[in-house]
């Protein structure tokens, strides 16, 4: 728990928010900004900053409470037709908050108020170079 962070403030309710599910391991309340509402936010209890700082047994008590969160805030709604899940790491990222979070988005048209770009650079890179990339990420498995 960190005295200034805000989400440990929510955790110890310090701080108010609309609580949809909590247990011993994480929290999940509704995000301030509502990107569609519904957005909910799924947080582990004890303060880690980002994924980067998860073990695994973290990581499977925290992943595996989302879908059963996930379906909830789907079955809230009936016009909820799908859901963005993401997960924000460090500032280039857009993550604003270092507490490690999860945002559940509900989505109700493709013309709703969230939108993710990211282009198909697919053409910029030859097999080998592909191969460098993988090898390079096979290596560090595990550090
Ligand atoms: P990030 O940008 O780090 O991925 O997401 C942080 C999220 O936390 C933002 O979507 C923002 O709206 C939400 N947020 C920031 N402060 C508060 C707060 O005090 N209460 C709630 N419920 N959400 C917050
Ligand atoms: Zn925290």
């Amino acid at each position: 728990m960190l005295k200034d962070c805000i989400f440990c403030k929510i955790v110890r309710n310090e701080i108010p928010s609309y609580t949809v599910y909590e247990d011993d391991i994480v929290k999940a309340f509704l995000d301030i900004s509502q990107g569609t509402p519904g957005h909910t936010l799924v947080i582990p209890k004890k303060h880690i900053a980002n994924i980067f700082e998860y073990d695994e047994e973290l990581a499977s008590e925290v992943f595996a409470r989302i879908p059963k969160i996930a379906r909830a805030v789907k079955a809230s709604n009936p016009d909820i037709k799908g859901m963005n899940i993401l997960n924000n790491n460090g500032q280039v990222a857009y993550q604003s908050v270092f507490h490690s979070h999860f945002h559940l988005v509900p989505r109700y048209t493709s013309n709703d108020d969230f939108k993710m770009i990211f282009k198909d650079n697919s053409n910029k890179y030859s097999p080998d170079q592909l191969k460098e990339i993988q090898e390079s990420i096979e290596q560090h498995m595990g550090d």
